[in-house]
């Protein structure tokens, strides 16, 4: 088997993202329903230096009746990530533990988290990061 496989992904039988490759730490291509809404969404983490990255390629919501395909690419380029984010000290997060949902660091790992809502939780730096960004545009 191919190592540096790249996997499409198409909706509706049309290519909307290519992602990889699978020699990535971690690759995940999902459907999900969050709200009652059907999203496909595709991120892998990297281990590459310098230090671990999370790559997000893709979060699109799609309808029930759409049809999803994931299927090896014969390219061997991924489509740019929406956003690729620095993560501080690993994943030593598992499913159980709380984490941070904007840069997944888990809670041993950024410290305190809060929580925004009833679903997410969010970390004192990136709270920090936002209250910045908001100066920056005022
Ligand atoms: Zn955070």
């Amino acid at each position: 088997m191919d190592k540096n496989c790249f996997y499409d992904v198409y909706l509706n039988e049309k290519r909307i993202a290519t992602v990889g490759p699978s020699t990535l730490k971690q690759l995940h291509i999902s459907f999900g329903v969050s709200d009652e809404m059907p999203l496909v969404r595709a991120s892998g983490i990297s281990d590459k230096e310098p230090g671990l990255l999370y790559i997000e390629w893709l979060e699109e919501s799609v309808n029930f009746d759409d049809s999803l395909r994931i299927s090896p690419s014969k390219e061997k380029v991924a489509s740019s990530p929406r956003f690729t984010r620095k993560l501080k000290r690993g994943i030593e997060s598992t499913e159980e533990d709380s984490y941070c949902e904007f840069c997944k660091c888990s809670e041993k790992e950024a410290g305190r988290l809060v929580w925004l809502g009833d679903n997410a939780q969010i970390c004192e730096e990136c709270v920090m990061h936002c209250v910045e960004l908001f100066k920056e545009n005022e």
